[in-house]
């Protein structure tokens, strides 16, 4: 599915409309990510998983429809694969560059029509190398008992095939074959669940537009719990191995159901139709918020219970996953938000209202640090995940917040989800969504906090000097 259809055709798919498709959605840190000519709209897998030996062995159906005719189109993949069938007809394939599958059908497909493709694979995912440009991250962790797929922007290459950008979202089945006695938890509501022999097999429903990397994959002996809010299905899941963090990371994930029923007064209405949250030994080293069930590091809760990471990751059901980024660039959408909602949490919890902790943060950093050098609104492909993406964005919306007085700012804040809601979206737009709720002219507050080198002279709230 793409939101935007407009920003695919810019892409260099449309400099030829016969031929193959662009091994790239036009990215601007990953130009290689995705791909044009096609536009996928609904992923279907099954998946059997042996852990300890780590045997993936999928196959996956996907309904794209061609956005121009196509001789020849790609999908982003690392396994090996064994079969391609286009429409039901036999494809010959090649592995090109990074990750890429070159997929060649018999018979060329037309623009506008739909086309089913189906990809059979097996592989060791955690002995699959990891390509140089992802800085030797690793998305997919193997435990004795299970797996996760867990990363940002890279992850499905590991374990199904897609136009990997959250460019071309799509909705999703997912059903996977596990021994029985291990539990298998993926994203949405799991409609089906049957144990045959020694396997157990779920079947689960995404119905909702999902960007390829806020789809994960979780599998072990895990403790699952079930539970229901406002008729959503709630869904946590626990290894049985966390020791020491499991009475804090469950009493933490449990709050979720209150978290997203506190975030919706403030953002509108919960994008999804169902939630929950994971914890996982595998220790992937983040949080993720992958779509209706974020994943958890247990370290998040050394220290006893924590909800902010809890409001942090649901914030992005809203700001990341509804409202999806349209290039990487534009990061900051999402954990600029994410982290403001962190702070209006620490307001409600009388831990420092938002505008406290925006002007702590601002005082944390001197001005000669090296923080201060990310431009958030253009923070790098490398520095993606820089503190700056996090803290500045979020000093951003103080300042917005400053500028335009309250009413605006959360008028702002509740409309932005809503007329974007299972879309993309750019820095751009937001600035003319603010510029048109406050009627204000915002140019200069968004370039001081997201665009321009440099420690801004004055605090998101105006008060203190740098
Ligand atoms: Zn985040």
């Amino acid at each position: 599915m793409t939101a935007a259809a407009g920003l695919v055709l810019a892409t260099p798919a449309a400099a030829t409309d016969r031929g193959p498709g662009a091994p790239g959605i036009g990215d601007s840190y990953f130009p290689n990510h995705g791909n044009g000519g096609y536009d996928a709209r609904h992923y279907s897998l099954n998946l059997d998983y042996q852990p300890g030996a780590d045997l993936l062995r999928g196959r996956a159906r996907i309904l794209a429809t061609a956005t121009q005719h196509l001789t020849r189109f790609n999908l982003d993949f690392l396994l090996k694969v064994d079969t391609v069938k286009v429409d039901g007809r036999p494809a010959t394939f090649a592995r090109t560059g990074l990750h890429e599958l070159e997929i060649t059908p018999a018979q060329a497909l037309t623009s506008g029509k739909p086309f089913m493709v189906e990809v059979s694979y097996a592989d060791t995912p955690s002995k699959v190398p990891v390509p140089d440009e992802t800085g030797g991250f690793q998305p997919w962790l193997a435990t004795a008992d299970g797996a996760l797929a867990l990363g940002q922007p890279q992850v499905a290459w590991w374990w199904f095939p897609s136009n990997d950008h959250p460019l071309d979202k799509a909705t999703y089945d997912i059903t996977v074959s596990v021994p029985k006695g291990t539990q298998a938890i993926t994203n949405g509501i799991k409609v089906k669940e049957r144990t045959s022999g020694d396997k157990t097999t779920s079947t689960w429903v995404m119905d909702k537009p999902m960007a390829t990397y806020l789809a994960t994959l979780f599998i072990g002996q895990l403790e699952v719990r079930t539970g229901q809010s406002n008729g959503l299905p709630v869904v946590t899941a626990y290894s049985k191995d966390l020791g020491r963090y499991e009475a804090a990371a469950k009493e933490s994930i449990e709050q979720t159901p209150q978290v997203v029923d506190w975030l919706a007064g403030y953002f509108g209405r919960y994008p999804f139709r169902s939630m929950g949250g994971s914890v996982t030994s595998a220790l992937p080293g983040f949080a993720l918020e992958t779509q209706t069930q974020p994943v958890y590091d247990p370290r998040f809760f050394s220290r006893g219970p924590d909800t902010y990471v809890v409001v942090h990751e649901n914030a992005h059901q809203w700001f990341g996953d509804s409202v999806a980024v349209k290039d990487w660039k534009h990061i900051w959408l999402n954990e600029g938000f994410a982290t403001y909602a962190e702070w209006m949490w620490s307001e409600k919890l009388g831990e420092g209202t938002a505008a406290e902790v925006a002007d702590y943060f601002y005082g944390l950093w001197p001005a000669d640090d090296e923080f201060w050098q990310v431009k958030p609104g253009d923070p790098g492909a490398a520095d993606l995940f820089h503190n700056a993406t996090y803290y500045r964005g979020a000093m951003a919306l103080q300042a917005l917040r400053v500028e335009v007085g309250d009413a605006a700012f959360w008028n702002i804040v509740k409309t932005w989800p809503s007329v974007k809601r299972h879309g993309n979206a750019e820095t751009a737009e937001f600035v003319a969504l603010a510029e048109r709720i406050s009627g204000k002219q915002l140019d200069a507050v968004f370039d001081t906090w997201l665009f321009t080198v440099g420690k801004p002279a004055t605090s998101p709230n105006g008060t203190a000097a740098a």
